[in-house]
């Protein structure tokens, strides 16, 4: 074989990795695992919930010693963590009745929404969250009123009471479109309301989402790195799935399978926010070795070929 015919095989088989233009961690979650670490060098820490939604970021905190609880009358330790999604006044109230000491990580984008949420409900408007029901961060935003509703598919929307003000904000990892289109669908179907929106999504949210549209419309494969668990990693799967056929979402490198990459040329890459830079780079290394064995199985196939 000629070395021009072998460059020419080698390359028909190479696969361009494309990282979307904002991916991974943000400054939310970076903050409050940085924080946490620091009071746990300095005494006994429990955390109230996950801190983040992502098992590798979770087994190194639980290596540190810090301990998780889902519900305040459960911690053991003086100190307790607000983690950055943030909770209810209520929440806090209780956590002090009780003695702790509360370090609170929440994000100052989370802050931003329980302020919208607190003016909408001062303004007389009856809150409707878009979001998960069951989400901590959803959770925090509700905590302090007496009456809300939280909607996240069309018919929850179907489902809500007439109200003669309606105030609507978001949990800050949901997709902006799908916050828009439920807030048009509200208006329509109570056009006599005074339908408000605060929009709370947050910006390095808005960030990842609209670089994975541009590195999804490019790419045959797309590989969403992130918790299964994470409300944002979801999100951008399902961003790239109206983009792309093939997308995958793997929680490490581990997930990565060969078979995803017959005949791809370009793999697009992205990450939810509470996935740290050193898993991305594992999976990125992973797609390499994986894209260096297709290509030393299929020169020898063309090399076989030519015999
Ligand atoms: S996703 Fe947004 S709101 Fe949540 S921690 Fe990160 S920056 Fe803050």
């Amino acid at each position: 074989m000629t070395l021009q015919y072998k460059v020419l095989c080698v390359d028909s088989f190479r696969m361009r990795i494309l990282r979307a233009a904002h991916l991974g961690m943000c400054f939310g979650v970076r903050d409050a695992i940085a924080l946490a670490l620091e009071h746990a060098d300095a005494g006994p820490l429990t955390i109230l919930g996950d801190l983040v939604h992502n098992p590798t970021v979770l087994s190194g905190l639980e290596a540190k010693g810090i301990a998780v609880a889902q519900d305040v009358a459960h911690v053991r330790t003086p100190t307790l963590m607000v983690t950055a999604h943030g909770t209810s006044g209520r929440t806090l109230a209780r956590t002090r009745a009780l003695g702790l000491a509360v370090v609170e990580a929440t994000c100052p984008l989370v802050r931003v929404a329980h302020h919208a949420v607190a003016a909408l409900a001062r303004d007389g408007y009856h809150v409707v969250i878009v979001g998960q029901r069951d989400h901590v961060e959803v959770r925090g935003l509700t905590g302090d009123l007496d009456r809300f509703d939280v909607v996240l598919e069309d018919d929850d929307v179907l489902a809500l009471e007439w109200h003669s003000r309606i105030g609507v904000a978001a949990q800050t990892t949901q997709a902006v479109q799908k916050v828009r289109h439920l807030v048009d669908l509200i208006r329509r179907r109570f056009p006599r309301s005074d339908v408000r929106f605060i929009d709370t999504v947050c910006r390095p949210t808005k960030e990842r989402q609209s670089a994975a549209v541009v590195m999804a419309r490019q790419a045959d494969v797309v590989i969403v790195v992130g918790g299964r668990s994470s409300n944002n990693t979801r999100e951008l799967v399902r961003t790239c799935a109206r983009y792309c056929a093939r997308v995958h979402h793997v929680q490490t490198d581990a997930d990565v399978r060969h078979e995803w990459f017959d005949a791809a040329k370009v793999v697009g890459l992205t990450a939810g926010t509470s996935t740290p830079d050193h898993v991305i780079d594992r999976v990125e290394a992973r797609i390499r070795q994986v894209e260096a064995q297709i290509e030393t199985t299929a020169t020898r196939s063309v090399a076989e070929g030519r015999r």
